[in-house]
C-alpha cells in the first residue's frame, strides 16, 4: 500500500512540475470582475423589475391580436418603436412586404352520423389554417375519410378520396411533449398541419381538415401556416379541435359522416410591414452585435400573449434593465421585434439578407419563442468549442436554477438563418411542456404568462445579452 501510495506521490510530483512547466500563459479571462459582478445586479433587477409583464400585458391586452398585415401589427409596430426609444435605443424600422390573409366566417356542422336525430346538426369546432383559400360562400358539403398518416392517404387512392373531405387524425403525442420533448411532438403534428391539403388534393379530396397541432383539452382548434406545394390544386383547409376529431373518427366507424364546411377566409395584396430594430450602442466595439429578440407578429385567434409577446418584452426588458443599471456593453446589444414569423418569415428573411456582408459582425443571436415557462437554462446553437465560455453565465443563473445548457441545431425561426450563417445562437430553455395546450388557439391570453416565470425568462435575457456583449474574447464559431 504505502509503495503504491508514494509512487503515485511521486508520479503526482513529477506531473506537476512537468505540468508548471509546459503550462501556457494564464488562460485570458472570458469576463472582467467588473463584468460579473454586474451579471449578479442584471439578474436580481430583472427579477424584481415588472417591466416585462407590463409590455406584454399592453401588446395582448390593449392591441390584441397582430397577425401580419393587420391593423394591430401596425399599431404594435408603432408602438414598440416608442417604446424602444422611450429606452434611449437608436430605432430603425427594415421595411418588409408580408403576407395579409384575413380569416373569415368558419362553420362545420356534421349533417349525416349514424344515429342522428332528424333536422339537427353536430356543431364541430374548427379554425382555417392561415393561407388557406375559402369554399364557396355557402359552403361544400362532402362525406369525411379518416386518415391516420400520408402512407393511408396514398393507400386510400383516388378511388376512394375524390370528391371527399379528408379529415387528417394525427394525434399530437402530449406525453412526448410533457416528458420534454416538446419540440419533436410539435414537428411531429405540424408536418399534416402544413402539408396536409397540398397531400390530399391531388386525390380529388374537395378539402383537408386537420386535427389540431397541440394539446388543447378544451376543445379549441389550433391554428397556423400551411402551404400549397406549386401545381397543386389550392383546397380549403382548417383545423378541427381535438375533441372534434375524436367524434368524427368515432362516428366514422360506424358510417358515412357527412360535414357541411364553410371557410370564407382572404388573401389580400401583400402589405407593408416592418422589423423593429433598437441598438444599445457598444462603447468598444460598437460594429460587434448581439441580438435579443422575440416576434411581434401573432395569430389572430388569440392574442399573442404567450406567442410571442413575451419574447418581444423579455427582449426590451434587457435594455430596460441596462438603461436601468447604467451599464453599457462593450459590443452593441440589437433588441429585435420580428415581424411575420408566424406565416411567411418575411422578417428574418429579409435581416439576414440586409445584412448578408455583415454575418462577422454578429457575434451572438438570442431569440425567446417557445412562451414563457420557468426557465432552467439556455439552448445553445453553434461550436461545442464555445460550451465553456458559458460557465460564468449559468453559474450568474444557478440561484435562479437556469444552469442547463442544451444543445440544438437551431434555437428558432428568426434567428435560424443567423444560425446557418455561423453566427452563435441561443435561446432561453423554458419549460414548454404545457406550452402547447394553449399556442395558435384562443386561449393564448394574458393570464397563461406566469409574471414570476416571464421575469426569469427576461433575467436570463440579460444577463446572457450583457455577458456576450462584454465577453473579453471572440466565441468560436
Ligand atoms: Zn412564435
Amino acid at each position: 500500500m504505502k509503495t503504491i501510495s508514494l509512487s503515485i506521490l511521486i508520479f503526482l510530483t513529477v506531473f506537476r512540475a512537468y505540468s508548471q512547466q509546459a503550462a501556457p500563459a494564464p488562460t485570458p479571462e472570458l469576463y472582467s470582475a467588473q463584468t460579473l459582478t454586474d451579471l449578479k445586479s442584471i439578474q436580481q433587477a430583472a427579477l424584481q423589475s415588472d417591466y416585462a409583464y407590463k409590455q406584454v400585458a399592453y401588446l395582448a391586452n390593449n392591441i390584441g391580436p397582430r397577425l401580419s398585415g393587420s391593423p394591430q401589427a401596425a399599431r404594435a409596430v408603432e408602438y414598440v418603436a416608442a417604446e424602444m426609444r422611450k429606452l434611449g435605443l437608436e430605432v430603425r424600422l427594415e421595411k418588409i412586404m408580408v403576407p395579409h390573409w384575413v380569416r373569415g366566417e368558419e362553420r362545420g356542422e356534421l349533417t349525416q352520423f349514424e344515429g342522428m336525430a332528424p333536422g339537427t346538426v353536430q356543431k364541430i369546432v374548427l379554425a382555417a389554417l392561415g393561407g388557406s383559400v375559402a369554399t364557396p360562400k355557402e359552403g361544400i358539403t362532402a362525406e369525411i375519410v379518416v386518415v391516420g398518416s400520408f402512407a393511408e392517404l396514398a393507400q386510400l387512392g383516388k378511388e376512394k378520396l375524390n370528391g371527399r373531405i379528408v379529415l387528417f387524425n394525427n394525434r399530437f403525442n402530449r406525453e412526448m411533449a410533457v416528458s420534454g420533448q416538446w419540440g419533436a411532438a410539435y414537428g411531429q403534428a405540424v408536418a399534416y398541419r402544413f402539408a396536409g391539403a397540398g397531400a390530399a388534393a391531388p386525390f380529388g379530396a374537395l378539402a383537408a381538415l386537420v386535427r389540431s397541432a397541440g394539446s388543447s383539452e378544451n376543445r379549441l382548434a389550433h391554428t397556423g401556416a400551411m402551404g400549397y406545394p406549386d401545381g397543386v390544386t389550392k383546397i380549403p383547409t382548417a383545423a378541427v379541435s381535438n375533441e372534434d376529431a375524436d367524434l368524427i373518427e368515432y362516428l366514422a366507424k360506424q358510417g358515412p359522416v357527412k360535414i357541411h364546411l364553410t371557410l370564407t377566409p382572404q388573401t389580400l395584396p401583400d402589405t407593408e410591414s416592418y422589423n423593429v430594430i433598437g441598438d444599445l450602442k457598444g462603447s468598444e466595439k460598437p460594429d460587434e452585435v448581439v441580438i435579443v429578440s422575440g416576434h411581434l407578429d401573432s395569430w389572430d385567434l388569440g392574442r399573442g400573449a404567450i406567442d410571442d409577446g413575451s419574447g418581444v418584452a423579455a427582449a426590451m426588458q434587457t435594455a430596460n434593465i441596462l438603461k436601468q443599471l447604467n451599464l453599457r456593453p462593450k459590443r452593441t446589444v440589437r433588441v429585435i421585434a420580428w415581424m411575420n414569423e408566424e406565416n411567411g418569415g418575411r422578417g428574418n428573411t429579409a435581416y439576414a439578407a440586409d445584412e448578408a456582408a455583415n454575418m462577422a459582425k454578429h457575434f451572438a443571436a438570442i431569440e425567446m419563442d417557445l412562451g414563457a415557462g420557468h426557465p432552467l437554462g439556455l439552448v445553445f446553437a453553434g461550436k461545442d468549442e464555445a460550451l465553456p465560455f458559458f460557465n460564468p453565465i449559468t453559474n450568474a443563473l444557478l440561484s435562479q436554477g437556469a444552469f442547463q445548457v442544451l444543445t440544438q441545431a437551431s434555437v428558432g425561426s428568426d434567428t435560424a438563418p443567423l444560425t446557418a450563417k455561423g453566427v452563435p445562437s441561443f435561446a432561453p430553455l423554458s419549460d414548454a411542456r404545457f406550452y402547447f395546450d394553449y399556442h395558435h388557439t384562443a386561449a393564448d391570453t394574458i393570464d397563461k404568462v406566469d409574471p414570476k416565470a416571464l421575469a426569469e425568462n427576461a433575467s436570463v435575457l440579460a444577463v446572457l445579452s450583457y455577458a456576450l456583449a462584454n465577453l473579453q474574447q471572440p466565441l468560436p464559431r
